[in-house]
């Protein structure tokens, strides 16, 4: 299993909540990119060991290229690699709802694109307009429609936790989302992040945190009301219907490797070499754009023994499947599967279930993942 990931840093706007690498400099920066994406992929040909099995195209916004900039990346990375995008067992391309319209949809289709990922944030134009979106809950609705004509598999992605939401105006847009029935579901809790607008806010008095106890209501009538559509919830902020599960996020979650392309891409060669682009479409364009230079491209980590187990625990914990005992001792050794056993017993069971297989977060636990997770790190 391995995986090809490809940021495309442009947006029109930036979002208040938004901490992703992306730019607004569209005329600048965008018409060299799709062929210093292709030298990249080239430069890097060899390092995924295997036939990708998985595409995803994200941002950035991905969708706001014309179909014949899309096409000039996927033809070029495709190329570069040598695969043919139409026999990827998945291929996802973010959209954003104003982006939306039949020729893209038909020209997403025509790569290959059998997913796409709808960013819907929240389905209440007053939320919107604060978050800094440029569409309506009404024109999301329409855009899902439209996808749906071309595509069997849609995801939609929600933000509870907004300034500004409430109980009711997050079920509101979770049972508006959950009646499209999408095939998959990411819902996040917002969160703060350095050098954002909601944060400069935030810290000027502006707006609030949403009350710990509001965001995990919020999070409890998620769980409760995916469960009633049918969903399953694999991963933290995941929610599937049976066989639509995301192949390429369930790669990261399971220690595969991913080649990411673009700046501020990360790849990982599913081993202990982590590679991480420069957040730079400047350098970004010299090292890979016409006349391209031996300049900078990355920083690159090793991952320790101990930081391999960490980042293992971390992951797998946040899926439905948790740690498998079998494996965690393959990987690991006997010595450190006692350490992680010892550290599991003293975790309460309606938070971690344990069984000789091995161990997993329950709903409950779920709602705590992050000092669960601590404690046994
Ligand atoms: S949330 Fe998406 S559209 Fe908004 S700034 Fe971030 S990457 Fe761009």
């Amino acid at each position: 299993m391995s995986g090809i990931y490809v940021h495309i840093p442009f947006c029109r706007s930036k979002c208040g909540y938004c901490a992703f690498f992306s730019t607004a400099a569209i005329s600048k920066y965008l018409p060299p990119f799709p062929e210093a994406l292709a030298e990249e992929a080239r430069q890097r040909n060899g390092e995924l060991r295997s036939a990708p099995d998985t595409l995803y195209i994200g941002g950035g916004t991905p969708s706001l290229l014309s179909p014949d900039e899309i096409a000039r990346v996927v033809t070029g990375v495709a190329e570069a690699l040598d695969f043919d995008p139409s026999g990827l067992r998945e291929f996802t391309i973010e959209a954003n709802p104003d982006d939306v319209t039949p020729e893209k949809a038909e020209a997403w289709k025509a790569l290959g694109v059998n997913r796409v990922s709808l960013g819907l944030q929240s389905l209440d134009d007053d939320e919107l307009r604060i978050i800094g979106r440029r569409h309506s809950a009404d024109g999301a609705v329409e855009a899902f429609g439209l996808l749906q004509s071309f595509f069997r598999n849609i995801s939609v992605d929600l933000i509870f936790g907004l300034p500004g939401q409430t109980a009711d105006s997050w079920l509101r847009s979770l049972r508006r989302a959950l009646d499209l029935r999408p095939q998959h579901l990411s819902a996040y809790s917002l969160s703060f992040e350095e050098r954002t607008r909601f944060t400069l806010m935030r810290d000027r008095g502006e707006i609030a945190e949403a009350d710990e106890r509001l965001s995990e209501g919020m999070y409890r009538s998620l769980a409760a009301m995916t469960r009633e559509a049918g969903m399953e919830h694999y991963e933290i902020s995941n929610f599937a219907l049976p066989g639509f599960r995301s192949v390429h996020n369930s790669s990261y979650w399971t220690g595969a490797p991913y080649l990411g392309l673009g700046p501020a891409a990360s790849s990982y060669d599913g081993h202990r070499r982590r590679r991480t682009n420069h957040p730079s479409i400047a350098a970004y364009l010299r090292r890979y754009g016409e006349n391209a230079a031996d300049t900078d491209c990355c920083g690159e980590e090793i991952l320790t023994d101990e930081e391999l187990i960490e980042e293992y625990v971390l992951t797998r914990l946040r899926t439905a499947e948790g740690i498998r005992t079998a494996d965690f001792l393959s990987r690991f050794g006997e010595r450190e599967l006692q350490t992680l056993l010892r550290r599991a017993g003293r975790i309460k069971q309606s938070l971690l279930r344990r069984d000789a297989d091995g161990m997993a977060l329950t709903e409950e636990g779920f709602f705590v993942s992050d000092e669960v997770i601590l404690d046994l790190i």
